[in-house]
């Protein structure tokens, strides 16, 4: 037997279809055996564990006419198997050693796991990876704790290359048809909120608490289908609380937002701003070659959907007033603090 008989029982209990195929429930009051999905509630003391159909009926069991534990196919069973082995994997084998170690070649692999899951074994680990990702952001007092904990790659081999590496996309009216996750995290200035549709991240902002948050991205994209969810937006959120502490980043995001042909210039040169120090709005206007735009610029900084990501705290008045901040000006007055002081 690959489990237990206590751990049998508990899959059981919450008739997990997952585990169909890799053990058999024997009533033996009843003389049937069962998938681990059925319906029966027998007593623990009537039920016995059987590895395979072949053995429950051996032992003078037949199928159940309810769960037909008979027609499991070996493909699921195979699939099941294979989706159980992944589970307990801290980094993804490659599809290649993952083929080989089931004696399938990759591209059978591949097939069979569309076929019945709709989605590839590579993309079933990501999954899997995102979820443990967002179950330990809700546990670790470090958001690289929680990365490495979720079995993303070790710091030494991080890189962080183009955010926006996306060109932006033109949304319909308030987000009309789109779906947007969203979810939020603790930041030492607030909540981090961070959405995003499922071509990349389209809003990153700070609220005050959670209702204030659901205000914001209600009022941002007001036609959205809006969802909170802590796991699809998991590696979202990562990166940008990354790039908010000035952490290394594990892989990149793909953005998607709307942007005229000005705002998309403006926010380009924002993202040139290094770390821990600023530029004028006028300044800006020069580096965009149109000086005479610095309240334009102040506009497009003030309309920035993507908080943290195009630093717009990093702009100020050319007085040397820190001005205003789409999150508010003693937040940027922190943010600007915090990078000065850490980079120090
Ligand atoms: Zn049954």
């Amino acid at each position: 037997m690959l489990y237990s008989d206590d751990h049998c029982w508990q899959i059981m209990q919450q008739r997990d279809a997952n585990y169909d195929g890799l053990f058999f429930i024997g009533v033996m009051t009843t003389k049937i055996y069962c998938r681990p999905s059925c319906c029966a509630r027998p007593l623990r003391q009537n039920v016995r564990f059987f590895a395979d159909a072949q053995s429950a009926q051996q032992a003078g069991l037949r199928a159940c006419k309810r769960c037909h534990p008979d027609s499991i196919s070996p493909e699921i069973r195979t699939i099941n198997t294979i989706c159980r082995f992944l589970d307990l994997q801290e980094t993804p084998p490659s599809l290649r050693d993952l083929a080989s170690r089931f004696g399938y070649s990759p591209f059978h692999l591949t097939r069979m796991f569309k076929a019945h899951l709709g989605i590839s074994p590579r993309q079933y680990s990501d999954a899997i990876r995102k979820k443990r990702l967002a179950s330990a952001l809700s546990q670790k007092h470090t958001v690289t704790h929680a990365a490495l904990d979720a079995g993303y790659a070790t710091p030494n081999s991080l890189y962080y290359t183009n955010p926006l590496g996306v060109s932006p996309r033109h949304y319909r009216n308030g987000g009309s048809g789109l779906q947007i996750w969203y979810a939020t995290i603790p930041a030492t200035i607030g909540l981090l909120l961070v959405a995003q549709t499922a071509k990349g991240i389209c809003f990153v902002a700070f609220a005050d608490d959670e209702t204030h948050a659901t205000n914001i991205i209600r009022s941002e994209f007001p036609a959205a289908t809006i969802t909170c969810d802590q796991v699809m937006v998991a590696d979202a959120i990562l990166c940008v609380n990354n790039l908010l502490n000035n952490q290394p980043n594990y892989h990149d995001i793909p953005i998607d937002i709307r942007a005229t042909a000005f705002q998309q210039r403006v926010w380009d040169a924002l993202r040139t701003i290094p770390r821990g120090t600023t530029l004028s709005y006028a300044a800006i206007a020069q580096q965009i070659g149109q000086p005479t735009a610095s309240r334009a610029v102040a506009q497009a900084c003030a309309s920035n959907p993507l908080a943290i990501i195009v630093p717009c705290h990093r702009v100020i008045s050319q007085s040397g007033a820190r001005g205003n901040y789409r999150w508010g000006s003693q937040r940027k007055a922190t943010l600007l603090d915090h990078e000065v002081s850490a980079d120090a």
